[in-house]
């Protein structure tokens, strides 16, 4: 079967030129000019691998590298930095994208980049437990993402989408705090946004369901006049 590859690139030459070459090598191309188009595509099928610049209008690769994350792990995502931001890289790199290329890139490194994490088999990525769920623990409780269910001061809960969006955001980022409209930008996307009130909301649940005192908070904390941040310890 032809690998499809999902391209984000806001650049119209490199665009055109990315998709022309990758489909003159045999994939299949969908070409998005940025984020919001991405999301989109992304939800309506499956991707063999993302090939993603950063610097992208509105929504940096980085945060819809996050993105893809929360509902994928295993999708090879390759990243497009400039030359003079390792920043950026490390950043990417964090967020979960597997391979990056500095522009100006060698198009034969990239085919070979491109081929190489395609063919690679998806490994496990963590909090994969023996029976292939997508488990994290931490106390005494345990969240399942992929049945959408939690072990809780309630008993096993059923966690919605977004609910488990936002536990896996704070989770994959432990330690770092993110900002409400960051979560916004990740989790909900290009849909209409809800209030950062919101997001409130849904910590107090968390607090609720993953404190042993929800008034005296030891794992989502609130960053004062910013937003949250999960710590396992
Ligand atoms: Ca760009």
């Amino acid at each position: 079967m032809t690998a499809q590859i999902l391209i984000i690139e806001d650049e119209v030459s490199i665009r055109n030129s990315l998709s022309l070459n990758l489909e003159l090598d045999g994939y299949e191309v969908t070409a998005c000019a940025d984020a919001y188009q991405a999301m989109e595509q992304f939800q309506s099928r499956q991707f063999d691998l993302i090939l993603l610049d950063i610097m992208l209008p509105g929504m940096s690769g980085i945060d819809l590298c996050a993105h893809f994350r929360l509902t994928d792990r295993t999708v090879p995502v390759l990243m497009l930095t400039a030359r003079d931001a390792p920043e950026d890289r490390i950043a990417g790199l964090r967020t979960g994208a597997d391979d990056y290329l500095t522009k100006p890139f060698h198009l034969e490194e990239l085919l070979l980049r491109i081929a190489n994490l395609i063919k690679r088999q998806p490994k496990a990525k963590q909090m994969a437990d023996p029976s292939g769920n997508d488990v994290y623990s931490f106390d005494q409780y345990k969240i399942d993402f992929s049945a959408f269910e939690a072990q809780t001061n309630l008993g096993l809960v059923t966690l919605t989408k977004k609910e488990a969006a936002l536990l896996r955001l704070l989770i994959d980022r432990e330690h770092e705090a993110i900002s409400r409209q960051q979560i916004l930008h990740i989790v909900w996307g290009y849909e209409v946004a809800p209030s950062t009130r919101t997001i409130d909301n849904f910590i107090l649940n968390f607090r609720k369901y993953f404190e042993s005192n929800p008034r005296k908070p030891k794992r989502f904390h609130s960053v004062r006049g910013f937003g949250y941040k999960f710590t396992s310890r």
